[in-house]
């Protein structure tokens, strides 16, 4: 059912959908497509320091208590674990690797695996589904990744609840940063906002809720050096850019929030994309390609959330399935008509 000798020379197996990463998006349409006996392959990824990797930013996360149907919390690895099993339980054939080109300018769709100069393509797919998933840019410190989900964090709405009383710190000068410490006041008893230059990008509404926010203090033209803690974040190190005056912060939180990078760079030439390189979708998750669609943060620099990713999963995987249908390549049926 899902590979077919190529009516073409090619020798490539043609899959009837085919899943470009593994984060709650991607494997969402993993379990959607294979309970429709569809078999979708998914090439999840593989092995990375950073989020760009099989089961995408949740991997870089510890505990998750927003995730709906969870109430005493999961571990984010724990979670994506789980999703891989359910799609692997319904036929979703999961490959530990990493898609290196593609080609979208015929059809069925070319995906290469390994030497992107390959003569022939390594997979191809009567729909592709692309969940490439973004990563949070980094400070890149030598401890940056080893204490991330240890006090040190990208995502306040995800991990602000854990700092409930403590002193933290939040690096960035945009809205995201602004957003970010004023939640995160909600629990933290102070938040320091540390910013490399002496004046906010962030949108000026934004910046007086932050001015007038008495938890809030600004550390302007400054940048955090190194992070410092065993098991867990105690403290950073910050410079001041203008005096060169070096200041030890004792912070058990410090979140990250220099923006976002959508992992498109396979896709440039290939998909519309905005010029930040998130994927333009719809109408639904379909991509100005026939027959890919896109689904996840690589297409949502909004809401970023799991359970969002996993809810356009499942679009995508409607969507695909409607489209297979609709051109006669699948039984009707598969889809619920509502
Ligand atoms: P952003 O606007 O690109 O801001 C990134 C900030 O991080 C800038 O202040 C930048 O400093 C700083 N920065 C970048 N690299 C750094 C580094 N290596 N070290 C220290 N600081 C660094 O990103 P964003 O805040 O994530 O926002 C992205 C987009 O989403 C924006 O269009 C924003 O308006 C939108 N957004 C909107 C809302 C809202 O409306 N509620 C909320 C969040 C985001 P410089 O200023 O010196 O460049």
């Amino acid at each position: 059912m899902s590979t077919q000798a190529s009516a073409d020379n090619l020798t490539a197996p043609v899959h009837d959908i085919v899943i470009v990463g593994s984060g709650p998006a991607g494997l969402t349409a993993a379990v959607y497509t294979a309970r429709a006996n569809l078999a979708p392959l998914v090439l999840e990824g593989e092995p990375s320091s950073t989020s760009d990797q099989p089961g995408g930013q949740l991997m870089l996360t510890t505990e998750v208590e927003n995730f709906p149907g969870f109430p005493e919390g999961v571990m984010g690895p724990e979670l994506m674990m789980r999703f891989r099993e359910q799609a692997v339980r319904f036929g979703a054939d999961i490959q530990t690797l990493k898609a290196s080109k593609v080609d979208f300018s015929s059809w069925p769709h070319s995906i290469w695996v390994g030497d992107p100069d390959a003569a022939e393509p390594t997979y191809r797919g009567k729909a592709v589904i692309v969940s490439t998933g973004a990563q949070s840019l980094m400070l890149n410190l030598p401890d940056e990744n080893r204490l991330i989900g240890h006090g040190l964090s990208t995502c306040a709405t995800c991990d602000g609840f854990f700092f409930r009383g403590h002193e933290i710190a939040v690096v960035g000068g945009g809205d995201s940063a602004v957003e970010e410490a004023t939640f995160l006041t909600k629990f933290a008893d102070k938040v320091t906002l540390i910013h490399r230059r002496d004046e906010l990008r962030a949108s000026k509404i934004m910046q007086e809720r932050a001015f007038s926010n008495p938890k809030i203090e600004m550390l302007w033209d400054s940048t955090v050096e190194s992070v410092t803690g065993d098991t867990k974040l105690e403290s950073i190190r910050v410079r001041n850019l203008k005096t060169d005056a070096v200041s030890h912060l004792p912070v058990t939180g410090l979140f990250v929030a220099i923006g976002h990078k959508p992992n498109t760079d396979l896709f440039k030439g290939q998909l519309e994309m905005e010029d930040t390189g998130y994927l333009v979708t719809g109408p639904g998750t379909r991509t100005n390609v026939t027959g890919v669609f896109a689904c996840g943060d690589v297409q949502d620099h909004i809401y970023r959330q799991a359970i969002t990713a996993a809810g356009s999963g499942c679009m995508a995987a409607l969507d695909s399935e409607r489209w297979l249908e609709s051109i006669g390549e699948i039984e009707p049926g598969h889809v619920p008509q509502w």
